[in-house]
């Protein structure tokens, strides 16, 4: 292995939020870091995240993390200089049959200190009078969540790593191995000297982790949003952060004008891992066609924007933080697709955990 240009306690492959929540607890650990990233701070999926965070999580795998994540952004991160949460709550809508399984589910989040509650249709509509319901239809409302600035989020998290956190825009090629250890990461701009490797590269990461024997496979899924303005002498809606689960829709105020942000559900895998900030008008209509039985006001909104983008999923199951058993002094933490910005407090505090763990 050529002499590292740079030396750091943990290497991080991945600017993105998990990344960077990773290399930020890590700093408050005391340890040095260097995040490596071929396009710099939140080039990737983060960049053009939605944003929404909530507690509720109605998937097992996912409930405890995105419980623990909404705690730290309702503090404003772990200094208390990140953003405020913003918004009217979070309602996700559940789809049928899901209200027995939601129970005990709003019981926990309300023992971990979160306020919850399940509404009916008839309390939906009152609160919200712009979103239309049917009879028998139920959504939990969580009046502390809602969404942030998932760019100055990331800001703020390197801010709080201070001098410790070295960012480092490079493409990694490879990972650099001792015996079974894997002490760095080889880049184009040279190596990368470290004492454990954190894997948070989405998609990127199988073939880094290929290269020292550890499968890791993931693919790309399309994630995307409209951005629909509302007719000219409609005044702007008081709406929470919404999710479908019956339709896969999802949608939160853009602004405080009369813009909102919408997407649903794409089946799309192996899309291009790229950011396109022109969504076909096939999506457009196929995303307002959803939405429209949700949100009648959407009816005849012009589109003013959007994003055609991705994010990485397991091909063989929920996104995981893991430490692969074929080496030493490696941690992964991908496939969080279409949901990781939420979780990403709680990743990052799971992962550093990892990583220290590794270097023991
Ligand atoms: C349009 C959209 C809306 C979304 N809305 C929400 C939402 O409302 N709420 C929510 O919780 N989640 C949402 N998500 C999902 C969430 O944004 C992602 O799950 C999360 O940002 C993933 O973070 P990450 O750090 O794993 O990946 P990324 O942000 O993709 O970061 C990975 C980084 O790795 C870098 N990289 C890859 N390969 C290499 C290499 N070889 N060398 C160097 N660097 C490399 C890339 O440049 C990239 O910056 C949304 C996603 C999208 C796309």
């Amino acid at each position: 292995m050529s002499h590292p240009v740079v030396t750091a306690d943990v290497a991080v492959v991945g600017g993105g939020i998990i990344g960077l929540a990773t290399a930020e607890r890590l700093t408050a650990a005391g340890l040095s870091v260097v995040v490596v990233d071929e396009a710099g701070i939140a080039g990737g999926a983060t960049g053009v995240s939605g944003g929404l965070v909530r507690a509720f999580a109605p998937s097992d795998c996912d409930e405890d993390l995105a419980s623990a994540g909404l705690a730290v952004y309702r503090k404003r991160g772990w200094h208390g200089s990140w953003p405020a949460v913003r918004g009217r709550g979070s309602l996700t809508f559940l789809a049928p049959g899901e209200r027995e399984a939601a129970l005990p589910r709003v019981a926990s989040l309300l023992e971990a200190g979160h306020k919850a509650e399940i509404l009916a249709a008839d309390e939906i509509g009152a609160r919200f009078p712009w979103l239309h319901t049917v009879p028998d239809e139920y959504a939990v409302y969580e009046p502390d969540a809602g969404w942030l600035p998932v760019r100055d989020v990331a800001a703020a998290m390197v801010q709080d790593a201070g001098p410790r956190l070295r960012l480092l825009r490079a493409r990694a090629t490879h990972l650099l191995t001792s015996g079974s250890r894997v002490v760095g990461v080889g880049t184009d701009t040279g190596p990368v000297g470290a004492r454990a490797v954190l894997l948070a590269a989405g998609t990127g990461s199988t073939p880094l982790a290929a290269g020292v024997g550890v499968h890791l496979p993931l693919h790309t899924r399309a994630v995307g949003y409209c951005l629909f303005r509302l007719q000219a002498r409609a005044a702007p809606l008081a709406l929470p952060a919404v999710v479908d689960r019956a339709t896969g829709a999802w949608l939160r105020p853009w602004d405080n004008t009369s813009v909102v942000l919408a997407g649903a559900f794409s089946p799309l895998t192996g899309v291009p891992a790229s950011v396109r900030r022109d969504v076909p008008h096939q999506e457009v209509e196929r995303v307002r066609d959803i939405l429209i039985p949700r949100l009648p006001r959407l009816t005849g909104a012009s589109a003013v924007g959007g994003v055609a983008a991705y994010d990485a999923m397991s091909p063989q199951g929920p996104a995981s933080v893991g430490v692969p058993p074929e080496v030493d002094g490696l941690v992964t933490a991908t496939g969080w697709n279409g949901g990781g910005f939420k979780l990403a407090p709680a990743v990052g505090e799971r992962a550093a955990g990892l990583l220290l763990e590794a270097m023991a």
